[in-house]
């Protein structure tokens, strides 16, 4: 095959940057009615590598959308009472639009209680079961991050996904499961994999839109996708030469899909954006 019939690369890089313009935008705005601008706090617990460098990329962003950043950067050892203690403190302030837990938080801290202590307005991560289920019942309200962010990738390229078959491959509470309420919200005929799922590849060969969140290198081979689907990686897996990839065995895929994401620069850019977002749309709708 030659370089011609390569897929049209999805730039999440490039529209990320545009949500962020426009999240700057209504910052502004609010500035000039005399409103204070939206202000996240991000709460970190412990050393983990991957963990500081989402945060630090989320800060970078709250700092260039105008917003207040706060940052709680706590020890490994840190109680769940404590932790609890202040995600009180957060809910109860009054210029707090959004809190974000960095997940995963040590072994020992129980993440489901913190998780269902955040208020749900002020959840911005869009994790709280109220979220979830506001989502699941086509009513919602602070959705997920990297499911919406994935949703816009998908609307980029101007794909009606109206009956489309949708197969996720990934089923954990943070990406597959609320990637599958999202892609129904959307009108896709959609199939969830797991680890349990029998002939996956059989699976992944039927489907349209193909979304990989599994978290292992080259997963999903690239001769698996159907010609013409679209691919979208949310995998970020690290090399042993340090860079990174993704699920899906991109070198194959790219010459068998129609669109396919990047990694990285790809879905990864679009969670954090969409994170400014929602805490936007949280101090505007919830907190003014
Ligand atoms: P996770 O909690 O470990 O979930 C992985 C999912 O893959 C689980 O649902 C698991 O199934 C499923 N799985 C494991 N082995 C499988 C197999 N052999 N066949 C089919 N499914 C299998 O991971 P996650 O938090 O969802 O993240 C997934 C990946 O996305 C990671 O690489 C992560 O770094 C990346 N990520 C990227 C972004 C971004 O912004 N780009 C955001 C979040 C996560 P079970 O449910 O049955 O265990």
């Amino acid at each position: 095959m030659t370089q011609a019939n390569a897929a049209q690369l999805i730039d999440g890089k490039a529209l990320a940057a545009t949500i962020r313009t426009s999240v700057k935008a209504g910052v502004q705005q609010r500035l000039a009615q005399g409103l204070r601008a939206p202000c996240l706090a991000v709460v970190l617990v412990g050393e983990d590598a991957a963990s500081k460098v989402y945060v630090g990329s989320k800060r970078k962003a709250c700092e260039e959308v105008g917003f207040e950043s706060r940052a709680y950067d706590l020890p490994v050892t840190v109680s769940q009472e404590t932790l609890e203690k202040l995600v009180d403190q957060l809910n109860a302030d009054p210029a707090v639009d959004g809190i974000l837990v960095q997940l995963p938080l040590p072994a020992g801290i129980d993440t489901t209680r913190i998780l269902e202590r955040i208020s749900p307005s002020k959840d911005v991560d869009g994790f709280h079961p109220y979220n979830i289920g506001r989502l699941a019942q086509r009513i919602p309200l602070l959705r997920p991050c990297t499911p919406w962010g994935v949703m816009k990738l998908l609307a980029s390229t101007g794909t009606d996904i109206h009956g489309l078959h949708a197969v996720v491959v990934g089923a954990s509470n943070i990406v597959g499961r609320p990637m599958s309420l999202e892609l129904l919200l959307g009108g896709a005929t959609t199939t969830v994999c797991h680890r349990f799922t029998q002939n996956l590849e059989h699976h992944v060969r039927q489907a349209d839109i193909v979304i990989a969140a599994v978290g292992k290198a080259a997963f999903i081979p690239g001769d698996w996708i159907k010609p013409g689907a679209i691919v979208i990686d949310v995998g970020i897996n690290r090399k042993a030469d340090g860079s990174l990839c993704g699920d899906i065995e991109f070198d194959v895929a790219q010459y068998r899909a129609s669109f396919i994401t990047p990694v990285p620069g790809g879905v990864g850019p679009m969670t954090v954006a969409c994170l400014m977002e929602n805490t936007l749309f949280a101090c505007n709708q919830f907190h003014s």
